[in-house]
């Protein structure tokens, strides 16, 4: 069974169909959400409504959270601010609702979803290094926990000890415990602009990154024209 392990999609539309389509070509037939549907891009309604029709497991990512209450922005940066207020605004009461009541974390058949760290996933630390990690692990009971958050994909492992491993594969060992950040659909902050999501072949225990090309000009052009600071679009093309 394959499973497409997708999430802060942050309303970048371009970049979810992108991953949408490469999933069902890699013969997914499970979705799962890791949250930050909406804020920073040009088109959160859309982008929920996707996700929601899905009908998959979806959990509450900072700026879903921000997006459909009423607390104060202020602890934001003010381009998270910004989009957020201009988020607010697009939802109906229906879409906020949907948000609202997320879950922060679920456990998927044998795997764990979360949007940030399983420590105190309503804080919304980041999980860095492999000290941050070990603080999530202790809190692990499947063997493989996928998370957000960062817009970084990293993978950390726990045998003896935890240690933070390369590449964008990897083939689950007995024993061992993974903690796998799968980088962020729609604003990637590692330096490659392009789309990344994850797909977990769980019959064969294989677990891989994909990096996509999608139509970025178009939703920069839709960042701009909504009024959402220009930054937001240009940070797209550096990926960061
Ligand atoms: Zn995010």
């Amino acid at each position: 069974m394959k499973f497409a392990i997708f999430g802060d999609i942050h309303a970048n539309l371009e970049a979810l169909h992108a991953v949408l389509a490469d999933a069902q070509e890699q013969g997914c037939a499970n979705y799962v959400c890791l949250g930050d549907v909406v804020g920073y891009g040009a088109n959160p309604v859309e982008c929920l409504e996707i996700v929601r029709s899905l009908g998959c497991p979806v959990v509450r990512g900072n700026h879903d959270e921000g997006a459909s209450d009423n607390s104060s922005l202020e602890d934001l940066n003010p381009l998270a601010e910004h989009a957020l207020r201009w988020t607010r605004e697009q939802l109906n009461e229906d879409q906020t609702q949907w948000l609202r009541e997320l879950k922060l974390v679920r456990q998927v058949r044998d795997f764990t979803i979360v949007h940030a760290t399983l420590d105190s996933p309503g804080s919304w630390g980041y999980v860095t290094n492999r000290f941050d990690a070990m603080a999530s692990f202790s809190y692990q009971f499947t063997q493989v926990c996928f998370y957000g958050h960062t817009h970084v994909p990293r993978l950390f492992e726990k045998e003896d000890s935890v240690r933070a491993a390369r590449g964008s594969e990897v083939q689950l060992r007995r024993g061992v415990k993974y903690f796998i950040n799968v980088g962020s659909v729609g604003q990637p902050r590692d330096g490659d602009p392009r789309a990344s999501y994850a797909v977990f072949d769980s019959q064969n225990h294989f677990i891989q990154i994909r990096r996509l090309d999608y139509d970025m000009p178009t939703a920069q052009r839709k960042i701009r024209e909504a009024g959402l600071p220009p930054l937001l679009a240009e940070r797209l093309s550096l990926g960061k």
